[in-house]
């Protein structure tokens, strides 16, 4: 199937094919002609399904005609910065051949650039919530002539605490509008949010986004907590790594990392809060042209990087609920691609583990390295060799 069955403009065509696109991904079948119908949508896809594209392009074509208005008309609200930046360079991209302006605003920069990109006037905002409810106090931005509302990612939107704030961006937007959310799970609180403002969303969910994605092969190292640095090095080297992302549990703990794997000869850079948005835009520059080979992010700062074909994903530390390790493993095997995740666990990590395998209905393979003797007399684990 291509996109010419969803009836796309000329110019949208001409993009998609430059961009190399020539079939729709599942999430894309699904939800581009329900929001070209103008229907409410509740997705649950994760990243690297293709679901940026799932919004962006019918939100283009159903706005490409109404030009002539003034006045933001489609607001995509996402939960960091760099998510932020990257839908807005999706939409630059699929709409290139469109007289439509897009642009973006985020917290942690000057409002200078952004305040005098909207007043020559935007079509598309994607922003995240802080500096939109900042902007829109200060009266530079209203929201009156909306027509679309995205929240993408919503979980994590929630999960960071932005409810009251999407509460208040719900409020200043007229009541006649389409909705659509997108979330990589569905908790209550996404749930209700849905509920209560959303009248009979259309569901698009895609089967093999879930957690137990197929096209990733999944490992756990069983390690005592000091052996990780060396274990680290030891995945990296013996699988010859040329670029892999390691998720720390804390900012402190990727900066550890990063300086660790440095002064054993391997590149590598952290990405975290407390590193200006240059510094992060740098690190994420330098791993994506190979010159940094190990990323070290945290997982709010990882949210919403896009990094084609990235064959591995390290966790350094196991995440505290199910949920966050899908969104960590769903940086590989993005859009047909396979990939590899590897969780190194210790002892205190093992509830986590347990949960994980619950959640993905299929236990992790434990994987034999030079570390683990110890452990493994001890604790009496199966161990099952890999060659991965
Ligand atoms: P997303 O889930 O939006 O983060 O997209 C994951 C990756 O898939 C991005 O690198 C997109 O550029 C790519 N992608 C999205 N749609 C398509 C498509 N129809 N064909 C090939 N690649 C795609």
């Amino acid at each position: 199937m291509s996109f010419k069955r969803f009836n796309l403009s000329e110019p949208i065509l001409k993009a998609l094919h430059e961009k190399g696109y020539h079939q729709p991904t599942p999430v894309q079948k699904e939800a581009i002609p329900q929001i070209i119908s103008r229907k409410d949508i509740i997705g649950s896809a994760q990243t690297g399904t293709g679901k940026t594209a799932a919004f962006c392009i019918p939100i283009l074509q159903l706005l490409q005609q109404g030009r002539r208005r003034r006045g933001i008309k489609a607001l995509i609200l996402t939960p960091t910065r760099e998510l932020a930046a990257q839908v807005c360079d999706n939409l630059n991209f699929y709409g290139k051949y469109l007289p439509l302006r897009n642009t973006q605003i985020f917290g942690g920069v000057s409002q200078n650039a952004q305040v005098q990109q909207i007043r020559q006037g935007v079509d598309i905002l994607v922003a995240t919530p802080g500096r939109l409810l900042d902007l829109m106090g200060q009266g530079i931005i209203n929201l009156k002539s909306l027509e679309i509302l995205v929240l993408d990612e919503a979980d994590r939107m929630l999960d960071m605490g932005f409810i009251h704030d999407i509460k208040k961006v719900i409020a200043a937007s007229p009541a006649k509008r389409q909705d659509i959310f997108f979330s990589a799970t569905m908790p209550k609180g996404v749930q209700k949010l849905v509920m209560s403002i959303m009248r009979n969303p259309v569901k698009v969910h895609v089967e093999g986004t879930s957690d137990a994605k197929a096209d990733i092969h999944q490992f756990v190292y069983h390690v005592e907590k000091r052996s990780k640095h060396a274990l680290l090095k030891h995945i990296i080297s013996e699988k010859e790594m040329k670029n892999v992302l390691v998720f720390s549990r804390t900012k402190h703990g990727a900066n550890r990392i990063a300086k660790n794997l440095n002064r054993s000869g391997i590149k590598a850079e952290a990405i975290h809060g407390d590193k200006s948005q240059h510094a992060r835009q740098r690190a994420l520059h330098n791993f994506k042209m190979n010159s940094t080979r190990v990323l070290v992010a945290t997982d709010i700062a990882a949210r919403g990087i896009d990094i084609n074909n990235l064959p591995y994903v390290i966790n350094f530390e196991l995440p505290e609920t199910p949920e966050t390790y899908t969104h960590r493993i769903g940086r590989t095997g993005r859009a047909g691609a396979t990939g590899s995740a590897f969780s190194l666990c210790d002892v205190s990590e093992r509830g986590y583990l347990k949960r994980i395998n619950r959640r993905t209905s299929r236990k992790l393979a434990t994987v034999e390295h030079p570390f683990c003797q110890r452990i493994t007399a001890d604790k009496q684990l199966p161990v099952q060799k890999s060659n991965r």
